[in-house]
């Protein structure tokens, strides 16, 4: 796997993460709870919606410290082996997720 393209799809990524964390920002905000002009039930509707977009939020910033990581193994010339076994992992396996940290053996012994 050419190290150069690994590069671009993490940057990649990492752009659409930070493009939808910021699109969601709104939506995470705290739900005012003294609003008269909402009924209880649409209230308790935006509180689900606010803790659903904070859910996804919080699986965001998870991926992009992953692939920050990936980054740094990039630049430190450390990509492309296993962080438990230290084995190259499958081309084949950085194509489908270019962050990936385990081969395949490590991986299913989790
Ligand atoms: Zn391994």
């Amino acid at each position: 796997m050419d190290h150069a393209i690994c590069r671009k799809k993490i940057l990649q990524e990492i752009d659409e993460l930070r493009a939808l964390s910021d699109g969601s920002r709104e939506g995470r905000a705290p739900v005012e709870l003294d609003q008269q002009s909402v009924g209880r039930l649409s209230r308790m509707d935006a509180m689900l919606q606010q803790s659903m977009d904070v859910a996804r939020e919080e699986r965001r910033r998870h991926r992009l410290a992953v692939l920050n990581a990936a980054l740094r193994r990039l630049d430190e010339d450390e990509y492309g082996y296993c962080l438990a076994c230290g084995e190259d992992i499958l081309p084949e396996r950085l194509g489908i997720d270019p962050a990936v940290t385990l081969c395949v053996t490590c991986q299913n012994r989790r």
